[in-house]
């Protein structure tokens, strides 16, 4: 930081009327963040404006999963909701399975065994055809559209254009191979029983077209996630007879691929705060686990409403448990060879849904579902896959986390691909909470954790969270995108506003305003301004636009005494690029400590500052931050004791 923070720039700059610079040059942390003008869209409270307008995209899709080739064959149909001012000639469509394509960007980029890679396989989808469909007109029919297929996007030509209002209803045909490990989003897995699938981006989705940038068409690299438009979805799944079926939503033919005892079950389960049985160990992989019938396939029907996206895992091993949560059903699948701990994986799933919903947002989907299987963690909408050797603190942490992204991003729409700390920072703030609560502890271990995150800062890695997805060093992802938000809004809660139900109260209004909706990053900043009154351009900048450190230090104590009595002055600095409030400690000579908590605003003028204060008795020793709540990379200097 500069001491002097305003440098004003007259004299190369060009004058206005009053004689005044018409611009200044301001260096200071503490400038005012330079967001987008608000507009009628996006207002400069951070609420969605009377203009706010999003796409809708709702689906119909069939598809077969053939386990003897590992091959999914869909027919899809979308209805695409054209909400935007403009006429659209072409859309855009996402076809991530074609991360796997021999030479894809995301396979020359990341190395086969990485994480986000596809381990060598080479699929992608097959398009078999696309069409838009007329039902009204007297042109009534399919029409082939033409379309160009770039890496993992695809443009399809309209027939003529979209207007404002205007709904368009495409047909495709696909099918593609299910990787075995697919990037650590889906895949599949052999048990003893049987393959297990995780399925996901399984079907081609509709690109975002929304007010900031037009059409969304980022790559699918693998690090990136996602960002998807909302809808309702019809979705029929075809799988061999042997087969259970786990999916986002609703199953809509229960009496059809359920066993009445199973029915039996999940009515009571619902109605249950513990874990009731719906497939027992005993039972997984029995005949009389499948309804009687004859042919060798079952066809699983579920509806979704208000999502952005749908996933599901089938497998014939697995055992299934659930509970219910004020009407929502909780639900878990997984191998008898998963982790012993997976039993309790209800358990942890029913916490996660009371604690997030009495907390910030009443949980608003008809189920959530924790299955076990090769992905490591990984998030759909109601539906989460947790890997199945996690166990004890491990399983829960994952499962807490994988199912609050039920919040961030399945209720609150952000763009992954570009702010992944806006849907993973958020989540592992929350989740910080969740944990607190099921273990009893009062702060954070790891996550949240302002001494553990200084240890990393002091280090000279951290990188900006405003760094789209892919940019993020592969390596430093987990602090980046995750810690480094989480432990940022923790600060901000518990150490910089300390008042924690203003602060809920804000994080909830930004919840509540921009459920369902595509919240930018200034959307956030602007709405937690608003709702927590503060100004806090310093915090946001050196925080997330950049990796600037905090390093408090007292620099020395001198004293004064006359008639009044006895003043000290402490000498303060702020060494390090990023201001904080001051929580300082002061110990007299006659033993007593007083303990001061001076604002932010002492740094406005530079990074220097002197704190006067009338004292009992001479000040033998000063301590900033004594209680160790701020990221300090500097504790050396944060003590001044007398020579
Ligand atoms: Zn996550």
């Amino acid at each position: 930081m500069l001491a002097l923070s305003l440098v004003l720039v007259a004299l190369q700059q060009p004058v206005n009327p009053q004689g005044l610079p018409a611009q200044v040059a301001d260096t200071s942390p503490f400038r005012r963040l330079n967001l987008p003008t608000p507009t009628m869209i996006r207002e400069g409270s951070g609420r969605p404006g009377p203009r706010y307008w999003q796409q809708r995209a709702d689906y119909t899709i069939r598809a077969s999963l053939d386990t003897a080739t590992h091959t999914i064959a869909g027919v899809e149909t979308i209805r695409y909701a054209n909400n935007s001012p403009d006429t659209l000639g072409y859309l855009w469509l996402q076809l991530d399975q074609n991360i796997y394509k021999a030479n894809s960007r995301g396979a020359l980029l990341n190395p086969t065994d990485a994480r986000f890679a596809g381990r060598g396989f080479e699929g992608g989808y097959t398009i078999e055809y696309v069409r838009v469909v007329r039902r009204i007109e007297k042109a009534a029919g399919r029409t082939p559209l033409a379309t160009a297929t770039n890496g993992t996007v695809m443009r399809v030509e309209l027939d003529r254009p979209l207007p404002p209002g205007g709904r368009a209803e495409l047909e495709l045909a696909y099918r593609f191979e299910v990787p075995e490990h697919g990037s650590d989003r889906m895949g599949r897995e052999q048990f003893p029983g049987g393959w297990l699938y995780e399925i996901a981006e399984w079907y081609p989705r509709m690109a975002v077209y929304d007010d900031v940038r037009g059409w969304n068409t980022e790559q699918y690299l693998g690090q990136g996630e996602f960002y998807l438009e909302y809808g309702d979805f019809d979705v029929s799944i075809t799988v061999p007879r042997s087969f259970i079926v786990a999916a986002t939503g609703t199953l809509a033919n229960p009496a059809v691929v359920l066993t009445a005892s199973q029915r039996a079950r999940l009515a009571r389960a619902v109605r249950s705060d513990t874990t009731v049985a719906i497939i027992a160990k005993t039972e997984v992989g029995q005949p009389s686990s499948r309804p009687a019938g004859s042919g060798t396939t079952l066809t699983w029907h579920f509806t979704a409403r208000n999502v952005r996206d749908v996933a599901w895992a089938a497998s014939a091993t697995f055992v299934w448990n659930a509970s219910g949560y004020d009407g929502v059903l909780i639900q878990s699948f997984y191998p008898p060879e998963a982790n012993p701990d997976w039993a309790r994986s209800t358990e942890y799933a029913r916490h996660t849904i009371k604690h997030y919903s009495e907390k910030w947002y009443r949980y608003p989907y008809p189920t959530a579902i924790n299955v076990a299987g090769p992905v490591g963690g990984m998030e759909y909408p109601m539906i989460v896959f947790c890997g199945d050797r996690a166990g004890d603190r491990g399983l829960f942490g994952v499962t807490t986390h994988e199912l609050g992204h039920e919040w961030f991003p399945m209720i609150v729409g952000s763009n992954e691909r570009l702010y992944a700390w806006m849907d993973e920072g958020f989540n592992t703030f929350i989740n910080i909470y969740s944990t607190l609560a099921f273990y009893h502890d009062s702060a954070p271990r790891d996550r949240g954790n302002a001494i553990q995150w200084a240890r990393f800062a002091a280090t000279g890695q951290d990188e900006p969270p405003m760094l789209a997805a892919d940019r993020i060093t592969p390596r430093l992802l987990g602090q980046v995108a995750y810690n480094k938000p989480a432990t940022g809004l923790y600060l901000l809660r518990e150490h910089i506003v300390v008042d924690t139900t203003r602060f809920d109260t804000a994080f909830r209004a930004y919840i509540q305003r921009w459920a369902y909706k595509h919240p930018t990053p200034a959307d956030f900043f602007r709405s937690m301004e608003d709702g927590l009154g503060e100004d806090l351009s310093w915090f946001w900048r050196g925080w997330f636009y950049r990796s600037d450190v905090v390093d408090l230090a007292v620099d020395s104590v001198a004293t004064r005494t006359d008639s009044s009595g006895i003043m000290a002055l402490v000498l303060l600095s702020s060494p390090g690029e990023l201001p904080m409030p001051v929580d300082l400690r002061l110990t007299y000579a006659n033993g007593a400590t007083e303990d001061v908590r001076l604002p932010v605003e002492i740094w406005f003028q530079g990074n220097h500052y002197v704190y006067v204060r009338k004292v009992p008795a001479a000040v033998v020793k000063a301590e900033i931050d004594p209680a160790q709540n701020f990221p300090d990379v500097r504790r050396g200097n944060n003590v001044w004791t007398k020579p």
